[in-house]
C-alpha cells in the first residue's frame, strides 16, 4: 500500500469516529434523553460538528489527495482504494468550498428552527415558522452558492444529496412519471374504496413489537449488529458498521404503522450492515445516495411487504401474535394495507399518490431557491397545489406546509427528490433481482428472503460509496434509470386491486 494512503486512512477513520459520535448524540436526544438534557446537547453536537468540519478540511488530507493522485491514476477503477480515493476527494472539494462559519450559523439556525417547528406546529402557526423559513432559504442560497457554476441554485443542494443529478434531470424524470401516474390515480379515484377498518384495532404494543421484529429477522436484519427502539419521527442510524440502528413508533389504534415503518427503517438497515466490512471507518461505508438508500427501504416495505406472496405466508403468523385479526378474512387485511386514497400526510400516503407529494415539495424547493415562490406565499401556494392534485382541503397548516421536518432542521433544497428517486429505483432493482433469481418470489410465500437479500448484498449493498447511484442502477439492472419497471409494477398490482387497466389497454377487447 502507499505509505500515504496508510496517512489518509487514520485521518479518515477520526473524521468518521467524530461523525458517528455525533449520530451516536442525535440518537439518544430523540429515544431516551430527559428534557433537562436539551440544552448542553445542543452545545454538545455543535462542537462535534465543528471538530468534524476542521478534521475534514484539514490541509493534510488536500496535500495527501494531491501526493496520491498519479497513484490513483494506475488503479483499476473498481478497486477499493480508487474507490476510496474518489470519494475523500469529492467530499474533501465539497466541504472545503463552505466556509466553517457558514456551517456554524447554518447548524445554529436548524436547531433554533427545529425547536420552534416542534411548538409551531402542532398549533398550525406558520406565520411564526416563516421569517425563520427566510433565513433558512437565504442560507440554502448562501451554501449553494459555493458551488459556481451550477445551471439551477438548487443543483449543488441536490448533488449534496444524490450525487449527479440537477434539477433538470429530476424534473425531466418527475414529469414523465408524473404523467404516467394521474392516469392510475384518477382510474383508482372512480372505483370503490377499501374497507381500512380492521387496521384500527386496538393491538397491544407488545404483540406489534414482537411481529415487526419476526418479520425483520426473516428479512435479514441482525440484532448482534444494530437494535430497536421506540422514538417520534422513525427513522435508522448507524455509530458503525457493526452497530445499525432502527426506531419505530407504535400506534395502539393503528398496526399498519409502526409494522411498515419497521420494515422500511429495516430496509434502510439491512443495506448498512452489509457493506463491506473492510470499508469501516472510511467514506465508503455509507450508503451512496438518498435515493438508493431509499430505494432500499421501499423494497423491503412495500415491494416486499406489501405484497401479497408475503402476506400469503405472514398473515397466519400475524393472527396467531393478534388474536384481533382472526376473524378478518386474508384479502380484507390485504386490500386495507393496499388502499389507495387522496391525503394530506406524505408519509402516511399509499405508493400510488405518495410520489404526487414528493413532486409537490421538490418543486417548492425549486420555486423558492429560483425566486419565483416568497416563503410568505408557501403555505397558501401549498393549499393550492393540494386542491389541484389531491381535490382536498388544508384545514390546518400543521398537515400543509408545516408538515415535514426537513425544512425545518436543515436546509430547502435536494431534500424530497430521493424519495421518489427511491421509488423508481426500487421496481427496477426488484426486477433485474428476479430476473436473475427467478425463485425469489417463490421463496418469500415461504417467509424466506435469502435469495432476495444475498442479490441486493451483491449488487447494492457491499460497494457502499464506492459506485455512484447511476453506476450501482447500471451494473445492477444493465441499464439506466426508466420509469418502466415501476409503473409496471404498479400497474401489475394495483390494476387486479381496482379493477382497472393502463388506458392504451382499457377498451381493448370490447
Ligand atoms: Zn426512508
Amino acid at each position: 500500500m502507499h505509505p500515504r494512503l496508510t496517512e489518509l486512512r487514520a485521518r479518515l477513520r477520526d473524521v468518521y469516529d467524530l461523525d458517528m459520535t455525533t449520530s451516536l448524540l442525535q440518537w439518544d436526544q430523540t429515544t431516551y434523553m430527559p428534557p433537562g438534557g436539551a440544552e448542553a446537547r445542543g452545545r454538545q453536537l455543535s462542537l462535534l460538528g465543528r471538530l468534524a468540519h476542521q478534521s475534514r478540511t484539514h490541509a493534510d488530507i488536500g496535500r495527501w489527495l494531491d501526493e496520491l493522485r498519479a497513484h490513483e491514476q494506475s488503479l483499476d477503477y473498481d478497486s477499493d482504494d480508487a474507490g476510496l480515493l474518489r470519494v475523500t476527494r469529492r467530499s474533501f472539494e465539497r466541504a472545503t468550498r463552505v466556509p466553517m462559519e457558514l456551517v456554524a450559523e447554518f447548524q445554529n439556525h436548524a436547531s433554533a428552527t427545529y425547536q420552534a417547528w416542534t411548538e409551531a406546529r402542532p398549533a398550525g402557526d406558520f406565520a411564526r415558522m416563516a421569517p425563520m423559513l427566510e433565513k433558512t432559504l437565504d442560507l440554502s442560497r448562501r451554501w449553494a452558492e459555493c458551488f459556481p457554476g451550477y445551471e439551477s441554485i438548487a443543483d449543488p443542494l441536490i448533488d449534496a444529496q444524490d450525487f449527479g443529478m440537477k434539477a433538470s434531470t429530476v424534473k425531466a424524470l418527475f414529469a414523465d412519471l408524473r404523467a404516467a401516474l394521474l392516469p392510475l390515480v384518477r382510474a383508482i379515484a372512480d372505483r370503490p374504496r377499501h374497507e381500512t377498518d380492521c387496521l384500527r384495532m386496538a393491538v397491544s404494543e407488545s404483540a406489534q413489537q414482537r411481529f415487526a421484529v419476526e418479520v425483520i429477522r426473516r428479512f435479514g436484519y441482525d440484532f448482534e449488529r444494530g437494535r430497536l427502539d421506540r422514538t417520534h419521527h422513525p427513522f435508522m442510524t448507524k455509530f458503525s458498521l457493526g452497530d445499525v440502528r432502527i426506531t419505530t413508533k407504535y400506534r395502539p389504534d393503528d398496526v399498519s404503522f409502526a409494522l411498515f415503518s419497521t420494515l422500511h427503517e429495516a430496509g434502510h438497515a439491512l443495506y448498512e450492515q452489509g457493506i463491506a466490512a473492510e470499508y469501516e471507518g472510511t467514506p465508503l461505508a455509507h450508503g451512496t445516495s438518498a435515493g438508493v438508500h431509499e430505494s432500499q427501504s421501499r423494497l423491503w416495505e412495500n415491494l416486499v411487504g406489501r405484497s401479497q406472496g408475503f402476506w400469503s405466508f405472514y398473515y397466519s403468523r400475524l393472527q396467531a401474535e393478534m388474536p384481533e385479526y382472526r376473524d378478518v378474512p386474508i384479502d380484507t387485511f390485504y386490500r386495507a394495507i393496499n388502499s389507495v386514497e387522496p391525503s394530506l400526510i406524505r408519509i402516511e400516503a399509499d405508493e400510488v399518490t405518495y410520489n404526487l407529494h414528493v413532486m409537490l415539495r421538490f418543486d417548492f424547493e425549486l420555486d423558492l431557491l429560483e425566486g419565483r415562490l416568497a416563503v410568505r406565499d408557501l403555505a397558501e401556494a401549498w393549499r393550492e397545489r393540494i386542491r389541484a392534485d389531491f381535490g382536498l382541503e388544508v384545514d390546518n397548516d400543521r398537515d400543509g406546509a408545516l408538515q415535514d421536518v426537513h425544512w425545518y432542521g436543515g436546509n430547502i433544497g435536494g431534500v424530497f427528490q430521493g424519495y421518489t428517486l427511491g421509488n423508481v429505483m426500487s421496481a427496477q432493482l426488484y426486477q433485474a433481482a428476479c430476473r436473475s433469481r427467478p425463485s425469489i418470489p417463490e421463496q418469500m410465500a415461504r417467509g424466506e428472503f435469502t435469495q432476495l437479500l444475498e442479490w441486493l448484498r451483491e449488487h447494492v449493498h457491499r460497494h457502499g460509496s464506492k459506485f455512484t447511484a447511476s453506476e450501482i442502477i447500471e451494473r445492477a439492472t444493465g441499464g439506466p434509470l426508466k420509469i418502466d419497471p415501476y409503473m409496471r409494477y404498479l400497474w401489475g398490482k394495483y390494476g387486479p386491486l381496482y379493477g382497472v387497466r393502463p388506458p392504451q389497454l382499457a377498451g381493448a377487447s370490447r
